[in-house]
């Protein structure tokens, strides 16, 4: 837990209230956070009374995340696979399948990926979906499709662990595993990614709050796994024009609590390909690290979500322009 402090809090009264919150048996420890000061509290926080605590003078707001931040962070914030490294202010592209349906159709995306520049191939092979008459994804042999294509087009891949069973698997050979959104509230499947080797991109649930998604990655970081980077991919609205409403405020604010890299998925959030490419560009200008989005070659004929997937040509095309965006921001000297 952080106590982030009243700007002008200094001197005597900071004693003071250090004092007082030793005395709770707080442990209480001095910490720059985010740039501002803070107290970081040491004892088990779940017993931690917070309305109590935002009486006491100078207290101006109480957080109850405290890894997530820079005075938490052990690692620099950024996430390696290979030579990439997400999250230092370079644009990060993951694009592929929404699930791997057949070699065919996975190479042909995984081409268009790595035509278009994306540093990582998406695919599921464990596939959470709404219907249990839907397709489930190949399983193992999914997996072994994508160790194919990265052997074929030199793109680390990122899938999905829908949960600890599956997690086992795609972990011996997944060089960054998903946890989607269905799963973000699973603190069974949050330690379990905590206790992994490999980077974790951790979606944010379809209703959860920022402090959520920042517990959810507190999970992850208190098991020992610093290589974790989040996912904004829609949030339940009452849109009647898409299949979720893209909340691009969360970028920045993720940005404020946290040092973890955010990467954006504009196709689950709009649901429609004509959505994908301004939602993007949006993503990118608000400060994302980076984009999630999928391809197909035949939308009309996939076996999952064809109805927001981009054709290989137009995700090439639009990476493009995301470059030439976050190059332009660069040149201004917008952070990115
Ligand atoms: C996915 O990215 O494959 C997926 C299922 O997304 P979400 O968990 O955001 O629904
Ligand atoms: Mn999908």
């Amino acid at each position: 837990m952080i106590i982030l402090l009243q700007d002008d809090f200094a001197g005597k009264n900071r004693e003071k209230l250090l004092e007082a919150l030793d005395t709770m048996g707080y442990r209480p420890e001095s910490v720059e956070w985010q740039g501002e000061q803070a107290f970081r509290l040491h004892s088990n926080s779940a017993g931690i009374d917070r309305s109590l605590l935002s009486k006491l003078k100078g207290v101006r707001e109480i957080l109850p995340f405290s890894k997530v931040s820079s005075a938490g962070l052990e690692s620099a914030g950024t996430v390696a696979v290979g030579e990439h490294r997400i999250g230092d202010g370079s644009l990060t592209l993951i694009a592929g399948p929404c699930a791997v349906e057949d070699e065919s159709s996975l190479f042909t995306a995984a081409d268009a990926a790595r035509r278009g520049g994306a540093q990582l191939l998406r695919g599921g092979a464990y596939k959470p979906r709404t219907s249990p008459h839907s397709f489930q994804g190949l399983g193992p042999q999914g997996l072994d499709l994508l160790v194919r294509a990265r052997e074929r087009f030199g793109l680390p891949f990122v899938t999905e662990a829908l949960d600890e069973d599956s997690f086992d698997r795609v972990e011996e050979v997944a060089d960054v595993i998903q946890i989607g959104s269905r799963n973000m509230h699973n603190s069974s499947l949050l330690k379990r990614a905590g206790r992994s080797k490999r980077p974790i991109f951790l979606k944010r649930g379809m209703s959860a709050t920022l402090e959520e998604l920042l517990l959810a990655a507190e999970y992850v970081l208190d098991g020992g796994n610093e290589s974790l980077f989040l996912c904004e991919r829609g949030v339940r609205a009452f849109p009647d024009h898409a299949r979720f409403t893209l909340d691009l405020s969360i970028v920045p604010a993720i940005k404020r609590f946290s040092r973890l890299p955010v990467l954006v998925d504009p196709s689950h959030a709009g649901g429609v390909a004509e959505y994908i490419a301004p939602m993007a560009r949006a993503a990118v200008a608000a400060g994302a690290d980076g984009l999630m989005i999928e391809i197909h070659q035949n939308p009309a004929a996939a076996r999952c979500d064809g109805p927001q997937a981009l054709l290989p040509e137009a995700f090439i095309s639009l990476a493009e322009d995301l470059r030439a965006i976050h190059g332009v921001l660069r040149k201004v000297g917008v952070p990115t």
